[in-house]
């Protein structure tokens, strides 16, 4: 067994600590770091899985040229030539950057010096465009930097939390315990939710507003207003430290005026609107956190100023307990920022068009080219992809063909960009497809290095496992490209922890106190002292050298007057209207047990138990309008394409609203990539897309047939019209559906089942009448794969089967009943699994709710050991219990 190892999760902006050791047999236990002032201990489903996502399979192992492999000086030859050439025919600004929030700061920083300060153009944009760029550009014209002033403790030491466009209890969900807890132990303090979605963080609220899709900006105005009328401003704080509050009232005023106009704009009870403005008016103590739910409009700047505005005329900011308070998505979508990974932005935190700024970072690299304007944000970056003003693109850890917006247009730009890179961990992605280089990198456990949560807190990553084959760190990888594209003096880095020195140097270079990003109380760290880093907030100088718990108390800014900026949100800015054609309201978002393109939670069985196909939620209303029942397919239609989906049929929507997830790629379906719905809208300010509201209609999904497969082998899919395919503990499953009815089912059943052998132990039901098949593959005595095929969606449990597989032989009882689907015995199927940790099914806890008269998430935890683990279950639990209780 190997030495306990702390490092981070890789996974969202919350920063958990995590302890990782290797065992024995190589594999390797996950725990929270009690000493991590993230997470004290704790983790989600998906970071005490972490264990699970470590195998080889499917990782890119060796660099890949034109889809032969190859050494890795060829290929970094390759990228370095062809990168050259292009540049030196049509200039800096015909390449690209495209980079990601999951790089390590080192990694970032080596990324944004090749190509702003080596390469000459600021075209490097990162995948965090996509969900807090519109808090950045908040942030910076409210403050003049982007500064989150709040930390953790404040959501403990509040008195009221304001969670708004923000599902925290599924997105952030250690956040979510940590304020669950502190309300346990603190019954005064209040929390209000707004979304338009009932999602599982109104399990804590005591207010809930189910505030009309896109309308928060109207009732932070509202606020402000309010808090005027009630006399809340912080006179010293207003009239010493900010400036445009007269520009930023009128505008409020001009459309929020009054409690009933707020109402009736935000879709809520007039009472609830009072309720809510007399809390926040009355409360000292307040944080208002805000998330993807606020950023990604085509007017996301403004939502988050119209929050910021309400703290800053309170004088709410900076002190303990208040603040406004943005959560990033990303475990380093913060570290990106620190090093200008966006394209408007420089290193440290500085402004790209400030030329003093220029100038010092200029200096500071002894750059020879240094990016005298922004350059091309993400949309506009893979627009001129498209139309060949870029012609090579280096994309490194992301994955655009599944995580941009209309990603129809992002497939056609890279098919035919003149010169694509990808480096990643994982070979087969959706994005990996169309790069003529491939390039194997590290990945989480492997790679070392820091990154930045969302309260301002750098934590190191460390290594536990080896490289497997030929991956390297990122950092190595730019550093050898820009070696060999003759820039060889500013790029001989030997390890990380003088990457993170030279980026803590840059920081306090001529800086004095002007630029918010400063950590050069961290430069000169020895390789002992970077590895025994502690977690620390930035800013970390030689006064704090212990870091910064919280900025602006002081009513010092980063703005040329030094005075934060009141700025007046008006509501010219609209998301595009539904119509005849598209009358439902497109949302998107995060499941629980899933990140990003699923190329890593996807390898978790126990992370596809809870949900494992793509679903559109939609109001019963909506439904029955629509003629759709839950569980049946449905295709989801904007002007832009069609995805199709499993329906989920939910009072959680809104009449009118519909929520489909982000994660299900190519790899993982036949046809759910959301966002090739989504329009490629982006605010004015940020360039963030709008992935909260596109127009849609959803219509069924016409099948002749409905089946499952589960099979110890992964199976290409053939003559299905939909298909999805997730992980079990040691098999593949399958849901399929078709528009054709094979000639013969045995046929197909074979051709699918048997892909990989031919004479096998073969048992079949077919009952021609109503066109329901079945067969199962025995091999060895065990249960080698299943298939499952009904005329409509009403087909057996899937969980007694997936049980089988675990068994090393099929005993009799369970073979005479394999076709039927259910077991001999009565047993009931436990269920989809709705415990990750546990395993622990819905039918299960139905069973034990109402037989045991389980009332608590508590009693069915000390019963079922459901939600005793990470907790992220909890608001589940609670409400399978409402629904059952209610219906005795
Ligand atoms: Fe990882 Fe979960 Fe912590 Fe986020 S909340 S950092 S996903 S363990």
């Amino acid at each position: 067994m190997s030495e306990v190892i702390k490092t981070t999760c890789p996974y969202c902006g919350v920063g958990c600590g995590v302890l990782a050791q290797v065992e024995a047999d190589g594999q390797v236990t996950i725990k929270g770091d009690p000493e991590h002032p993230s997470n004290f201990g704790r983790l989600c489903s998906k970071g005490a899985a972490l264990g699970d996502t470590l195998s080889l399979d499917g990782r890119l192992l060796f660099p890949v040229v034109d889809g032969e492999s190859q050494s890795w000086d060829a290929a970094l030859n390759t990228v370095a030539e062809r990168f050259q050439k292009i540049i030196k025919d049509h200039g800096a600004d015909s390449v690209a950057f495209y980079v990601s929030g999951q790089l390590l700061t080192e990694d970032y920083y080596v990324a944004n010096k090749l190509m702003k300060g080596f390469i000459g153009s600021a075209n490097i944009d990162t995948n965090s465009r996509l969900c807090m760029s519109s808090a950045v550009a908040g942030q910076k014209r409210a403050f003049g930097s982007d500064t989150v002033p709040c930390n953790y403790e404040d959501l403990e030491r509040a008195k009221l939390v304001i969670l708004t466009g923000s599902n925290t209890a599924w997105c952030h969900p250690v956040l979510f315990q940590r304020i669950k807890k502190a309300k346990q132990d603190n019954p005064d303090m209040m929390v209000v939710v707004i979304d338009p979605r009932h999602t599982a963080t109104c399990d804590i609220a005591d207010l809930y507003l189910p505030i009309k899709s896109g309308m928060d900006h109207v009732l932070f105005n509202g606020l402000l207003v309010h808090l005027k009328n009630v006399n809340e401003k912080n006179e010293i704080f207003v009239d010493n430290f900010t400036e445009g509050l007269d520009a930023a009232l009128a505008v409020a005023e001009s459309h929020a005026s009054s409690s009933e106009i707020v109402a009736n704009h935000c879709g809520l009870a007039i009472d609830a609107v009072e309720k809510f403005y007399r809390l926040f008016a009355r409360t000292e103590r307040v944080v208002t956190v805000y998330s993807q739910g606020i950023n990604q409009w085509s007017y996301g700047t403004d939502r988050v100023n119209s929050i910021i505005n309400c703290h800053l005329y309170t004088g709410r900011i900076g002190r303990k307990g208040m603040g406004p308070f943005s959560l990033t998505g990303q475990p380093n979508a913060m570290g990106g920022r620190e090093v200008g990974g966006l394209a408007n932005q420089l290193a440290a935190h500085m402004a790209i068009e400030n030329e003093g700024h220029r100038e010092i970072v200029k200096t500071f690299w002894d750059s020879p080219n240094i990016a005298e304007r922004e350059g091309l944000k993400a949309v506009d970056l893979f627009s001129a992809i498209d139309n060949g003003k870029i012609k090579a693109v280096w994309i490194m850890a992301t994955n655009p063909a599944v995580s941009m917006p209309d990603t129809n247009k992002v497939k056609h730009a890279l098919a035919k960009c003149e010169f694509v890179v990808v480096s990643d961990c994982m070979k087969n992605t959706d994005t990996t497809r169309y790069a003529n280089v491939l390039l194997p990198a590290q990945t989480w456990g492997e790679r070392d290095g820091t990154v930045t949560s969302s309260e301002r807190r750098i934590s190191r990553q460390h290594p536990f496992l080896p490289s497997p084959g030929e991956a390297r760190p990122d950092w190595w990888i730019i550093s050898e490209v820009a070696k060999r594209m003759g820039f060889n003096d500013a790029f001989l880095y030997k390890n990380s922890a003088e990457i993170f020195n030279e980026h803590a140097k840059l920081s306090g270079f001529k800086n004095q106190g002007t630029r918010d990003f400063d950590i050069s109380g961290l430069q000169g760290l020895s390789i002992s002292q970077y590895d025994n880093l502690k977690p620390i907030q930035w800013p970390v100088t030689s006064d704090a050298n212990k870091g910064t718990e919280r900025l602006f108390a002081n009513g010092h800014f980063y703005t040329s007057s030094h005075k934060a900026q009141f700025i007046a949100v008006d509501i010219s800015y609209a998301a595009k209207e539904v119509s005849d054609t598209y009358p439902l309201r497109l949302n998107t978002g995060r499941i629980r047990d899933q990140w990003h393109t699923m190329t890593r939670t996807g390898k978790a069985a126990r992370l596809s138990g809870h949900i494992y196909e793509p679903f559109v939620e939609l109001h019963p209303n909506d439904s029955k309008k629509l003629s759709l029942n839950n569980n049946e397919l449905a295709q989801v239609s904007s002007e832009l394409g069609n995805i199709i989906c499993r329906v989920n049929v939910s009072e959680s929507q809104q009449q009118g609203n519909v929520f489909v997830p982000i994660h299900w790629n190519d790899e993982f379906a036949s046809s759910a990539v959301v966002g090739s719905l989504i329009n490629a809208t982006v605010d004015p300010f940020s360039g963030q897309p709008e992935f909260k509201s596109t127009p849609v209609n959803v219509k069924s999904y016409a099948t002749k047939w409905y089946g499952f497969v589960l099979s110890r082998r992964k199976l290409n899919i053939l003559n299905a019209s939909y298909w999805t395919c997730s992980r079990g503990e040691g098999l593949w499953r399958y849901e399929i559906a078709g528009d054709q009815i094979p000639d013969d089912w045995a046929e197909y059943a074979r051709s699918l089942l048997c892909q990989h052998a031919d004479a096998v132990e073969w048992a079949e039901y077919f009952d021609s009448a109503v066109n329901r098949y079945r067969a199962a593959r025995v091999e060895d005595g065990r249960l080698e794969s299943c298939i499952f095929i009904g005329p409509d969606f009403s087909l057996p449990e899937r969980d007694w089967l997936v049980k089988l597989f675990k068994d090393n032989k099929l005993n009799d009882v369970d073979r005479k009943s394999l076709l039927t689907g259910k077991p001999a015995s009565g047993e009931k199927d436990a269920g989809k699994a709705v415990c990750a940790c546990f395993s622990v099914g819905i039918n299960t806890l139905v069973d034990a709710i109402k037989s045991s008269k389980l009332s608590t998430p508590e009693q069915v935890g000390e019963l079922l050991r459901a939600g005793t683990n990470c907790g992220s279950c909890i608001p589940e639990i609670r409400n399978i219990i409402k629904l059952n209780l209610e219906s005795e």
